[in-house]
């Protein structure tokens, strides 16, 4: 009885200190207030608040004007917002950002550009400000579909036109490369060459190469010929791309990897988090692509040796993915997809792997066939390793039909959906007709239940600029403005998708996603508002202020 009611005391007195501390903590000033705002804080009731303050890295108050002037201190910042609306900071779910980093500085992009006389305006000012003889690449994000003025395949003559003195290479997707006659000659492509199993040659009817490279040998070729970067570079690189996604309003990403990806990519962002000068939280998953039964046994091995969550909320290795199997890993440019049943006894020995470590797994699925083939391997898994709780994740989901997403949620599974469209959704009408409207189904996944993200792809499929997401989301249209999407959703549920939900990915559910006391100052003030503007300007809507951690990384030249 005696110590019972002692240690009922302690605790009295224990939770009277804590109140105490919360107490003094609330006492002490902000670094910075927002006032006279919409703060919309994407939290679990949608909340819209008129200001907010933080300390350090962290949100302390949401509120009225009013109540957050309290927290004001002498050394505090005060930013009036003047009726701005503020949104928490854009998480990419899946993006390829690691290895774009290491020729961000030379690369021409196309994100946005409609016009096709300005896209080769572009390319022919790049090449102006190279040394002759250096190559002018543009590395995808984009498609001809999205210039307005005129949707043919570029040709190597108006390639040479703008830029004859360095080799020009614009890559389309993972399917096409065009190219000039300078870079056609640096790949060693002349008449005389033949087509390999995975690169072919277009030729004109007098046998001479027009410019047109198929397949992915051409687009590994190419980038075989880019040459190396060095390591202060490429984390100086790191850094730009950063600060361009700040200014575009993403603040976090989850990379998977991808082709071509090289531990040298992942080490420039962990440079970058090591000095504490990284201005995106980082994310990204254990990316392989083994082709043949001897390099599944291989990877066997090291999946038993990989160890997620040892980084901090700046930078850190959340799981594997995108792809278990290459051989598997399908293409949304084709009709079908079959995979072989030893091909699914080879995919399925590393999904084992994969659970057995207790990793979270991110899946590469866009066409029915995959879609099936792996949700069937993923309940055989289950019975082995039950799989709750490691967030195991089907990426791009293009044909995903009600029976799977069913299936989906009873194995507790999520869903990355991505804007390729956004590029390529002219190209899907060719190849799937009717269906390609509603690929992916959008309304019919955010109906469903099953928790799902919004992302981009990026920046080989997609441009990085989370409100053409957003903007293609709500209006189902892909850039030069052609209707592609019937499936779409309201700009709260994608602003939700883009933000809170994709924190779930990250394993950052409790810090990000949200403007919430306790959660970090993630968040973006921007330049209109995204709940009123009209649907078509979503697009162009853009950050004047970009916070992460509490930190200014972005602010607007003039306001
Ligand atoms: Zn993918």
């Amino acid at each position: 009885m005696r110590s019972l009611a002692a240690h009922q005391i302690r605790c009295l007195i224990a939770g009277l200190l804590l109140t105490l501390s919360c107490a003094l903590a609330a006492a002490q000033p902000a670094d910075m207030v927002l006032v006279n705002g919409r703060i919309v804080t994407v939290d679990d009731r949608f909340t819209i608040a008129q200001a907010l303050a933080l300390r350090g890295e962290r949100i302390i108050a949401v509120g009225s004007s009013e109540e957050i002037a309290r927290l004001k201190g002498p050394a505090t910042r005060v930013e009036d917002l003047a009726g701005r609306t503020v949104i928490p900071g854009l998480i990419d779910n899946h993006a390829h950002y690691m290895r774009a980093a290491e020729y961000w500085h030379r690369e021409v992009r196309l994100d946005g550009i409609t016009s096709r006389k300005q896209a080769l305006e572009q390319i022919a000012e790049k090449a102006r400000a190279s040394k002759p003889g250096e190559w002018v690449p543009v590395l995808g994000g984009w498609s001809e579909e999205q210039f307005t003025d005129d949707k043919r395949p570029f040709t190597r003559q108006e390639l040479d036109a703008v830029a004859p003195d360095n080799p020009v290479v614009l890559q389309l997707l993972y399917v096409r490369i065009f190219v000039n006659s300078a870079a056609s000659k640096a790949l060693g492509i002349d008449a005389e060459t033949a087509d390999t199993a995975n690169m072919k040659i277009v030729k004109d009817d007098k046998g001479a190469p027009t410019g047109v490279l198929n397949g992915g040998g051409a687009i590994g070729l190419m980038r075989s010929k880019l040459g190396e970067v060095a390591r202060d570079k490429m984390v100086e690189n790191a850094r730009a791309l950063a600060r361009d996604l700040n200014r575009m309003g993403v603040t976090a990403f989850q990379d998977q990897g991808g082709s071509g990806v090289k531990p040298s990519h992942i080490d420039a962002f962990r440079a970058l988090a090591e000095r504490h000068q990284l201005t995106v939280r980082s994310f990204y998953n254990y990316y392989e692509e083994p082709a043949s039964p001897a390099d599944v046994d291989k990877l066997v091995g090291r999946i038993a040796a990989i160890t997620p969550f040892q980084g901090d909320d700046w930078f850190d290795l959340t799981g594997y993915g995108e792809t278990l199997y290459f051989p598997v890993h399908d293409a949304l440019l084709v009709q079908a997809a079959n995979p072989t049943p030893e091909a699914m006894a080879l995919w399925r020995r590393l999904g084992v792997a994969v659970a057995e470590r207790g990793l979270h797994l991110n899946v590469h699925a866009q066409l029915h066939g995959s879609i099936v083939a792996f949700l069937s391997e993923m309940e055989a898994i289950n019975k082995i390793r039950p799989v709750k709780g490691l967030r195991w994740t089907l990426s791009h989901l293009d044909q995903v039909e009600a029976p799977d997403l069913e299936r989906m949620k009873r194995l507790d599974l999520y869903a990355q959906i991505h804007s390729r469209p956004s590029i390529q959704g002219g190209l899907m009408r060719k190849v799937h007709g009717e269906r390609s409207y509603a690929m992916p189904p959008l309304r019919l996944i955010q109906d469903s239940g099953v928790p799902w993200g919004l992302g981009s792809d990026a920046t080989a499929v997609t441009p990085t600029n989370p409100f053409y997401t957003l903007w293609w989301a709500v209006t189902g249209k892909m850039l030069g403005g052609t209707k592609v999407l019937d499936q779409t959703i309201s700009r709260e549920e994608a602003l939700i998708a883009h933000t809170r939900s994709n924190a779930a990915f990250l394993f950052q559910d409790g810090n990000l996603g949200s403007l919430a006391p306790g959660k970090y100052a993630d968040l973006l003030v921007l330049d209109r508002d995204y709940l009123a503007v009209p649907a078509d300007e979503i697009k162009d809507i853009k950050p004047v202020m970009t916070l992460v951690g509490g930190k200014v990384v972005y602010e607007a030249s003039a306001r």
